[in-house]
C-alpha cells in the first residue's frame, strides 16, 4: 500500500507528538483523550487529556488489495467518503458518522452487515498501539496477535491504536430495500436467524439486515440488497424520518450513501426527544445540524443542567433514569428478552441488528485461523446473536435505585447468556464484569502492555468511573 510522502511525514508527526503528550502528563494525572467528538454515553469528562490531532485522516486506500490504511481517531463518516468513491466501503459501517475506527474497534461497533462480517475489529489486518508503557507496537494476526485479539472491548485501557490497516468490501450504488412485517418476537427471531444462516428471504440476496421493534405486535426486520439501478430514490435527510418509512411502506431504495447513514439524521429515533421531528421545528432546524453529534451534545448539556429531571420530579416521579444500552442475546433467547423488556422496561421503538462472528482465515488474530476469539468480549463463534438497541429514559418510583431498571436489565442478561456493551452506564459487580468480559485475560494483557497502570483499568473506566 502506497501512502504519500506528505502523508507519511504529517502521520509521523503526529504518532511522534501523542507518543510525546502521554510522556510529558505528570505521573498519575488520569490518562484520556482529548478528541472533538465522542460517542460515549459516560459524561465523565473534566479538562485536560491527551491531544490526538492529526490523527483523524484516511492515509491511503489501495482498491487493488481492497484494503485501507487509516489513522485511529478517523470518523467512519470520512473514512466512507474516501472509500465509496472506489466502488468500496468498510465491512461493518457503524450508524453514527462521528464514531470513529478506532472508537469503533475498542468499543465494539455494529451494524446490518454483522450478520455476515461480524463486528469492525474482525476486519482489522494490523494496527500501531500506543501502549501504556510509551512504546508503539505494531499488532497483526501474526505479530503479537495476543494485543490484536485484546483490543476488542478495551475502551484505550491497553492502548491507542494509531494506524489501523482494514479490509474493505465492493458495493454497488443502490441498496432496494424490503421491510418485512411480523406480529410476534418469536417470528421475528426465526426470520433474523434464517437470514443469518441462508443470506438470502424469499428466494432473493441479503446484504444488509436489521429490525425495529415499535411494540409487541410490530415487529419489522429490513433486507437490504445493493443493486445497479432503481426506479426511484427516496431521501430522509429533509421533511421525511426513515424509522417512519418502515411502518409506512414494504419497499424503497436509497443510494449506497443514503443507506449507511439513514440512522444518522434522526440518531435513529432519538431526535424526536429534542423536538426534531416536529414538522414547524424540522423545517427551522437547518438540515447541516440534524446528526447524531449535534444531538449528543444537546443530551449532554441536559445532563449538566439537569432539566429533563427536574421535568419528571415536577410531574411526580422520583427522578427519570437514563437508559442508553445496546445489548447481546442468542437470537433463540430474543423472544424472552424482548417480553421482559415490553413488561418492565416499556422503551419504544428498540433496534435489532444480527450478529455472527465472522469466517474467514483474514479475519484477525486467532487461535484457530478461521475460528478468531476476542477474549474481552466472548462470543460463541457457532452462535448467532441479535443486538437490541435502547436510548431513552424511563420514570423511576420513589425508593427505586437511581440505576434501578439498568440494573436489572444487566440482571436478566446473566440468565439469557447475554452481554452488554460498554459504552454507557454499567453496574456490575466486580466478579459478574470478570467472567463476563474476560477478566483473568485482560489483567496479564494490561500487565504485559500496560504493567505501570499509566492508562485505566476497564472496570475503573467503564463501571466505577
Ligand atoms: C445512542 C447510541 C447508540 C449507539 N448505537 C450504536 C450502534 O448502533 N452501532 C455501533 O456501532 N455503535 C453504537 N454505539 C456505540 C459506539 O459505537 C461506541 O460508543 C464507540 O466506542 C464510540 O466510538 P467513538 O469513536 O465515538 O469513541 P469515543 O467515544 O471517543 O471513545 C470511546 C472509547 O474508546 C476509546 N478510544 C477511542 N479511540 C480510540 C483509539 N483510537 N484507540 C484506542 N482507544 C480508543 C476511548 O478512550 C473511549 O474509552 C452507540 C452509542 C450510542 C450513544
Amino acid at each position: 500500500m502506497t501512502v504519500g510522502v506528505d502523508v507519511a511525514v504529517a502521520h509521523q508527526e503526529a504518532v511522534d507528538a501523542v507518543r510525546r503528550g502521554l510522556s510529558e502528563l505528570p505521573p498519575g494525572a488520569p490518562v484520556r483523550l482529548r478528541k472533538k467528538t465522542s460517542n460515549l454515553f459516560r459524561f465523565r469528562g473534566g479538562e485536560g487529556g491527551l491531544a490526538v490531532d492529526g490523527l483523524d485522516r484516511v492515509l491511503s486506500v489501495d482498491p487493488e488489495a481492497r484494503t485501507a490504511d487509516v489513522q485511529g481517531m478517523t470518523t467512519y463518516e470520512d473514512l466512507v467518503a474516501a472509500t465509496l468513491p472506489h466502488g468500496l466501503m468498510p465491512l461493518v459501517v457503524p450508524q453514527l458518522k462521528t464514531i470513529t475506527l478506532g472508537g469503533a474497534v475498542v468499543g465494539l461497533g455494529i451494524e446490518s452487515t454483522s450478520f455476515r462480517n461480524g463486528l469492525p475489529h474482525e476486519s482489522v489486518l494490523e494496527a500501531d498501539v500506543l501502549t501504556g508503557t510509551g512504546e508503539i507496537l505494531r499488532t497483526a494476526r501474526d505479530e503479537l496477535p495476543d494485543l490484536l485479539a485484546g483490543l476488542p472491548n478495551s475502551y484505550g485501557t491497553l492502548g491507542y491504536a494509531l494506524r489501523l490497516r482494514i479490509e474493505l468490501a465492493p458495493v454497488r450504488p443502490f441498496v432496494r430495500l424490503r421491510h418485512v412485517r411480523f406480529g410476534s418476537a418469536e417470528e421475528t427471531a426465526k426470520a433474523l436467524a434464517e437470514v443469518t444462516a441462508t443470506r438470502e428471504w424469499a428466494g432473493e440476496r441479503v446484504d444488509f439486515c436489521d429490525g425495529t421493534v415499535f411494540s409487541a405486535d410490530e415487529h419489522y426486520v429490513t433486507l437490504g440488497e445493493m443493486v445497479d439501478s432503481a426506479p426511484y430514490l427516496s431521501d430522509y435527510t429533509g421533511q421525511g424520518i426513515y424509522y417512519r418509512s418502515i411502518q409506512e411502506r414494504d419497499s424503497d431504495h436509497l443510494t449506497i450513501h443514503d443507506y449507511l447513514w439513514r440512522w444518522d439524521t434522526d440518531w435513529f429515533w432519538c431526535s424526536r426527544a429534542l423536538g426534531v421531528q416536529h414538522p414547524v421545528v424540522r423545517r427551522l432546524w437547518p438540515s447541516r445540524y440534524r446528526r447524531s453529534d449535534v444531538y449528543r451534545r444537546l443530551v449532554a448539556l441536559d445532563r449538566r443542567v439537569g432539566l429533563s429531571q427536574a421535568i419528571a420530579r415536577r410531574s411526580g416521579a422520583a427522578g427519570v433514569e437514563p437508559i442508553i444500552q445496546d445489548v447481546e442475546v442468542p437470537v433463540e433467547r430474543l423472544p424472552e428478552f424482548l417480553a421482559f423488556f415490553h413488561d418492565e422496561i416499556g422503551i419504544s421503538p428498540v433496534w435489532l441488528c444480527p450478529l455472527r462472528q465472522r469466517r474467514t482465515e483474514r479475519s484477525g488474530a486467532a487461535q484457530t485461523p478461521d475460528r478468531p476469539r476476542w477474549p474481552l468480549y466472548p462470543l460463541d463463534p457457532d452462535a448467532t446473536y441479535v443486538n437490541v438497541g435502547f436510548w431513552s429514559d424511563a420514570e423511576l418510583a420513589p425508593g427505586q435505585a437511581p440505576d434501578h431498571h439498568n440494573r436489572r436489565i444487566e440482571q436478566v442478561l446473566l440468565t439469557m447468556d447475554g452481554h452488554k456493551s460498554l459504552y454507557s452506564t454499567a453496574s456490575y459487580p466486580r466478579d459478574e464484569f470478570d467472567a463476563l468480559y474476560g477478566g483473568a485475560t485482560y489483567r496479564e494483557l494490561k500487565a504485559r502492555y500496560d504493567p505501570d497502570g499509566r492508562l485505566p483499568d476497564l472496570y475503573t473506566k467503564t463501571v466505577t468511573g
